[in-house]
C-alpha cells in the first residue's frame, strides 16, 4: 500500500454554494474523497490544512504547507506521497514555491478544480483520483513538484493556468506536460527536475511585479522602487519597455535585484540581439538580470526565497 496525504486547502474543489449561489470554501479534506476512485494499492490520509480562495493564500501559507509536507514525509508513519488540493487561482505560485522550498523525497502533486461538486461535469474527484495515482508513483517524485490537472501531468517549474472556466485550465506553454494520465494509468515522460533552494524561515523580502504596458514611463517602477527591496519586470516581447520606464529601471537597478522576465506566454528572455535605450541589452548592461524563460510569477517567488535564504541575486538569475 502506499499512504498519500490529502491535504486540503480550500478553493472550488471543496466549494458549497451559499443562500445566494455564490461559492466558497468548506469542505474538509475526508469530504474531498467523496465520489472519487481512489486508485488501487492508495491509502489516503486525510489533513485538514486551510480552508480558504486561493486567492487568501500567501507565500507565508505555502511555506507552512511546505513544513507539513516535510513532517509527514518525516517521523514515524511518513507517507509515500503529497497530494495538495486548493484554488486553481494560485496554484502554480504554490507549485513553484515547493519547487523552491520542499526538501521532501516524496512525489508532491498539486491539484484543484474548476467546476464545484455540486456542478453538473465537476472535475474534483476525476482530478483527485488522477493527482492520487502520480503522487504513488515514486519515480514522480524526481520530476519536481507536480501540477496533474485535466489528466495531464505538469512540471511546476512551467505550469501555469491558461484559462478562467474551462476544466482544461492547465498547462505548461514553451514545454509541455511531462505526463499524462489515462485508463487509470500514469505514464511519465518528464525529465527530472530539481529547482530546490531551501527552506527559509520567513519570506520577508518585498518583491513587487511590474506589468509593462506601451506608453509606461516608469512612474509606477519608481513608487514600487520606494519601498520594495526587488522588482521583477513583466517586460514586452523579448525583455523590452519604453526608454522612459529603462532610464528608471536602470537607476532602481543600482540599488536593488530588478529581474527581467517577459509578459509572454513563452519563450526566453533575449539577451543579445537588440540594442538601443529599452532593449534587452541595454536593461541587462545596466544591471537588470535576465529571468530567462521563467514565468513573472515565478521569477518573483525565486527572488523572495533566494533573499530569504541570503543567496546573490545573480546567482539565482542565470537561467535559460
Ligand atoms: N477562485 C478559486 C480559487 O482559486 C478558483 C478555483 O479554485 O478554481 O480559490
Amino acid at each position: 500500500m502506499r499512504r498519500i496525504a490529502l491535504i486540503a486547502c480550500g478553493g472550488t474543489i471543496a466549494g458549497q454554494p451559499d443562500a445566494a449561489g455564490r461559492f466558497r470554501p468548506v469542505g474538509a479534506a475526508a469530504e474531498l474523497l467523496g465520489g472519487v476512485a481512489v486508485p488501487a494499492g492508495v491509502e489516503v490520509v486525510p489533513v485538514d490544512a486551510l480552508s480558504v480562495p486561493s486567492r487568501a493564500m500567501s507565500p507565508a501559507d505555502v511555506l507552512g504547507l511546505v513544513a507539513l509536507v516535510e513532517r509527514l514525509a518525516g517521523g514515524e508513519a511518513p507517507v509515500d506521497g503529497a497530494v495538495v488540493t486548493q484554488g486553481t487561482d494560485t496554484l502554480e505560485e504554490t507549485a513553484y514555491l515547493f519547487e523552491l522550498t520542499c526538501a521532501a523525497a516524496i512525489p508532491v502533486v498539486l491539484t484543484g478544480a474548476m467546476r464545484p461538486s455540486v456542478v453538473a461535469g465537476s472535475d474534483g474527484p476525476a482530478n483527485i483520483a488522477a493527482a492520487l495515482a502520480v503522487a504513488a508513483r515514486p519515480e514522480a517524485a524526481g520530476l519536481g513538484p507536480l501540477v496533474v490537472f485535466g489528466d495531464e501531468i505538469h512540471a511546476a517549474r512551467w505550469a501555469t493556468k491558461v484559462h478562467t472556466v474551462r476544466p482544461a485550465a492547465f498547462a505548461s506553454p514553451g514545454a509541455g506536460p511531462v505526463g499524462i494520465v489515462g485508463e487509470g494509468r500514469v505514464r511519465l515522460w518528464g525529465p527530472a527536475c530539481s529547482g530546490l533552494l531551501g527552506r527559509p524561515a520567513a519570506l520577508a523580502a518585498r518583491v513587487e511585479l511590474l506589468a509593462v504596458a506601451s506608453g509606461d514611463d516608469g512612474r509606477l517602477a519608481e513608487a514600487a522602487g520606494s519601498y520594495a527591496d526587488g522588482l521583477v519586470v513583466a517586460a514586452m516581447g523579448g525583455g523590452h519597455v519604453p526608454p522612459a520606464a529603462a532610464a528608471v529601471l536602470a537607476r532602481l537597478a543600482k540599488r536593488m535585484p530588478v529581474v527581467l522576465a517577459s509578459r509572454c506566454a513563452a519563450g526566453p528572455v533575449l539577451t543579445s540581439t537588440y540594442r538601443g535605450a529599452g532593449a534587452e541589452t541595454d536593461l541587462l548592461a545596466h544591471g537588470l538580470l535576465a529571468a530567462g524563460n521563467l514565468q513573472p510569477l515565478k521569477a518573483r517567488l525565486r527572488l523572495m526565497a533566494g533573499l530569504a535564504l541570503g543567496l546573490s541575486p545573480e546567482s539565482l538569475f542565470p537561467l535559460d
